[in-house]
């Protein structure tokens, strides 16, 4: 989750983490990051300490361990920042001045994500339940009713991605810059032949609904 209010820097580290491999969630302010990191429980977030609106990255930081522990990576305008971060002792795991290297970040994430992967394990169930369908994220297998279902690599994302939004209305470019990432270049009816697998695979424990002119929405 990046969260983050200068456009320019935004798309540069969205763009990099994606080339990299992660699914990239935004916002431009701190009330709307933490709806969004409600909602989508992301791995780790990249908080932008000067934040325009009510909440600033350091009270949106405050929040975020008041109810979690969840990896917080900060950005700062200067130096001098991050020494008063450190004096708030708010408990983020890392912090970079900008201007950074979008590389250098990757590596912190990747650093921070080694160390909290752990924990985070322990405390986040791998395995996300809808119905009679289990999903193993971290095994990456399905069951129906406790039977395996083969599914191929990407109806395997699809489904994770769909069950990770459970109860939301997707449209096709969501669901294609989510599972097929944001440069895949292609006609919007591979969703629909994927979902069609899906269907066909997961029969009717599969509450899948085509929602007219959007997209899809997993119940
Ligand atoms: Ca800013």
């Amino acid at each position: 989750m990046l969260v983050e209010d200068d456009p320019n820097i935004a798309s540069l580290v969205d763009m990099y983490l994606r080339q990299e491999g992660y699914r990239v969630y935004q916002a431009v302010d701190g009330e709307t990051g933490l709806d969004r990191i409600k909602q989508h429980r992301p791995k780790l977030v990249i908080l932008d300490i000067g934040l325009s609106g009510e909440l600033d990255g350091i009270e949106m930081c405050r929040q975020l361990r008041a109810a979690s522990d969840i990896p917080i990576i900060m950005l700062t305008a200067r130096d001098s920042e991050i020494d008063r971060i450190l004096g708030l002792e708010l408990g983020a795991d890392d912090y970079m001045t900008k201007p950074f290297s979008p590389r250098e970040l990757v590596a912190r994430i990747r650093a921070v994500l080694r160390r909290t992967d752990g924990a985070a394990r322990a405390t986040q169930p791998p395995i996300l339940n809808i119905r009679e369908i289990e999903v193993d994220i971290a095994r990456r297998e399905v069951r129906l009713g406790g039977d395996p279902v083969s599914l191929t690599t990407r109806e395997f994302d699809l489904l994770q991605y769909l069950a990770e939004n459970l109860g939301l209305a997707l449209s096709r470019r969501q669901l294609l810059d989510g599972v097929w990432g944001y440069d895949w270049v292609g006609d919007e009816r591979t969703v629909d032949v994927h979902v069609l697998q899906l269907r066909k695979k997961l029969g009717d424990a599969l509450k899948l609904t085509t929602v007219r002119g959007v997209g899809y929405r997993l119940d």
